[in-house]
């Protein structure tokens, strides 16, 4: 696709609560591949550009959002957008911020602000899909620069982007790395969603779940298989909130208050 930049898809980036890291890989990613700035025309970047603009097709979100102002401001996209694409764990799954789910709300308020607490209208972190429809998500904390690529161009192809849908081990299988069990570590590959590489595991480190579950993970086998390693519950819970609070049994017991 080409032709003169206001006939390109106009894209947008926007972002809610987040490290905005993901935007910063999105940033890499077109300095490595260039060929896409002369495909989409970018109307709004803040981390790139002073541009901003109402009128565009694809949308992309990062960061969760955290206050009930962020509900308007994702709905307004969502208006607008064709597509919306959830950036990031923090955008795909509530990602690091909703560990403070797990906790009662004003401690966590209390804990950041002190006597300011009540001053913030912060409230549980939420994933963008539990706000509003998204069309596709690119996962991971933070995203991987070549399937940003890859989502973009099949997106521009009129296709729907697909995600593995299989463990991690498959593909750290795949690439020949000694499993990190066999080192004493652990690691949340056997239910975490494949895609990165098996990176962490490649440099011997275990998954921590950034890119969310996969479908239909079995949790009760695999939290078996952390309690036999030596994990007591709260080091599972703990393991499982890093990314997974929000999806994950934890949940039920999470205290919004
Ligand atoms: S997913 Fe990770 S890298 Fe991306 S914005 Fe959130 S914390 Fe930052
Ligand atoms: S290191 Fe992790 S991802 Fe790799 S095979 Fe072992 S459990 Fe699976
Ligand atoms: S191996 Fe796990 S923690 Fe590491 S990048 Fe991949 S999904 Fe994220």
């Amino acid at each position: 696709m080409s032709g003169t930049v206001n006939e390109l898809p106009r894209v947008a980036f926007f972002d809610f609560t987040s490290c905005e890291g993901c935007q910063l890989t999105v940033l890499d990613a077109l300095q490595t591949h260039p060929e896409l700035l002369k495909v989409v025309n970018i109307v709004e970047f803040r981390e790139a550009s002073s541009a901003r603009s109402e009128d565009y097709q694809i949308a992309f979100i990062e960061g969760s959002c955290t206050r009930p102002g962020d509900e308007e401001r994702l709905r307004k996209i969502r208006e607008t957008a064709v597509y919306v694409i959830a950036l990031g764990a923090c955008a795909h799954l509530g990602g690091i911020n909703a560990i403070r789910n797990r906790q009662p709300l004003l401690d966590v308020r209390q804990y950041v602000y002190g006597d300011k607490a009540e001053w913030y209208d912060t409230y549980p972190a939420r994933a963008i899909d539990q706000v509003i429809q998204v069309d596709a998500v690119i996962p991971g904390c933070p995203i991987d620069r070549d399937e940003f690529v890859r989502v973009v161009t099949v997106l521009l192809q009129g296709r729907q982007p697909k995600l593995p849908d299989y463990p991690m081990c498959i593909e750290c299988k795949l690439h020949e790395n000694i499993c990190v069990y066999e080192r004493g570590q652990v690691c949340l590959g056997p239910i975490t969603r494949a895609g990165c590489n098996a990176i962490c595991p490649a440099y011997g480190y275990g998954c921590e779940g950034c890119r969310g579950l996969v479908s239909a993970p079995n949790m009760e086998s695999f939290q078996e298989v952390l309690a036999q390693h030596g994990l007591s519950q709260a080091e599972i819970d703990e393991k499982l909130s890093l990314f997974l609070t929000n999806q994950t049994l934890l949940e039920k017991e999470l205290v919004h208050g």
